[in-house]
């Protein structure tokens, strides 16, 4: 277990997940309830999310537009806190932790890949994948050599000194992916990663990204429209009313 202590009551929790399930889920969201203030009224985007995700498995989430996937996304890699709820990651408790721990965490144990690549335009695809781990700690030299690797394991050995305005929507995408698993985390969160690409490319990228979920290990949540793309997931979800529903 964690070094930090836990309430009584949601360690309980905890391990009735972890025998229900074997293993500990690495990701356990545990009724999540989230709130947004519109005008005179609460909209309740999330109401109660139960979601629990084990090393090597993926899931996508497909919901429509406005259906909480982003608040969702959010939450479970620590940048906001659920109203309500809990999220542990590895059978830790989070919303007790500090800010800085929760910072921590989200840099070692979890990547994001966004609709929009959000690469830092001045660097080149090279940089965008060292930086992460540079900020780490890790020597420039080590960083290189990884994110070297990273690069050409997704196809772009080619692209390493080419900025991202230099790059095609799907090899940004590419380069995206690289820089979120930079830092080798277990838990992937990708919000609508192929939203942005027309069909073909968004198959190729979603075909190496499997692969390297496939490879590592990875526990992913994938928010996706493309129910194709989501039927080669091991699990699908979806949400309703602000609460998962698993789909076949
Ligand atoms: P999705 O990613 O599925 O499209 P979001 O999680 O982005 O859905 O949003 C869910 C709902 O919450 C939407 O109705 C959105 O307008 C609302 N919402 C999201 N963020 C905020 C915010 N910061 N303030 C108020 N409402 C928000
Ligand atoms: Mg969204």
């Amino acid at each position: 277990m964690s070094e930090t202590a836990i309430e009584p009551d949601t360690q309980a929790q905890a391990s009735s997940v972890r025998r229900a399930g074997g293993d500990p889920p690495l990701l356990y969201l545990d009724n999540v309830q989230r709130r947004y203030r519109q005008g005179d009224a609460d909209l309740h985007v999330l109401n109660g999310i139960d979601l629990a995700l084990w090393p090597g498995q993926s899931v996508a989430l497909v919901a429509p537009s406005g259906a909480g996937k982003s608040t969702l996304l959010h939450i479970a890699g620590l940048l906001e806190h659920p109203d309500e709820g809990e999220v542990y990651i590895d059978g830790r408790a989070t919303a007790i932790l500090s800010d800085a721990e929760r910072t921590r965490i989200r840099r070692l144990e979890i990547g994001f890949v966004y609709q929009f690549h959000r690469l830092l335009p001045e660097f080149s695809a090279l940089e965008n994948v060292m930086l992460p781990q540079m900020i780490r700690g890790l020597p420039r030299r080590e960083a290189q050599k990884r994110a070297t690797e990273l690069l050409n394991y997704l196809g772009l050995g080619a692209r390493l000194p080419h900025r991202p305005a230099e790059m095609s929507g799907g090899e940004q995408q590419r380069v995206a992916i690289a820089r979120a698993v930079a830092n080798a985390p277990r838990i992937l969160l990708a919000d609508e990663p192929t939203g942005n690409l027309d069909a073909h490319t968004a198959e190729h990228v979603f075909r190496v990204l499997s692969q390297l979920i496939r490879a590592t290990g990875l526990a992913a949540i994938i928010a996706t429209h493309n129910l194709d793309l989501a039927g080669r997931m091991d699990r699908r979800v979806t949400l309703r009313e602000g609460r998962v529903v698993e789909l076949a």
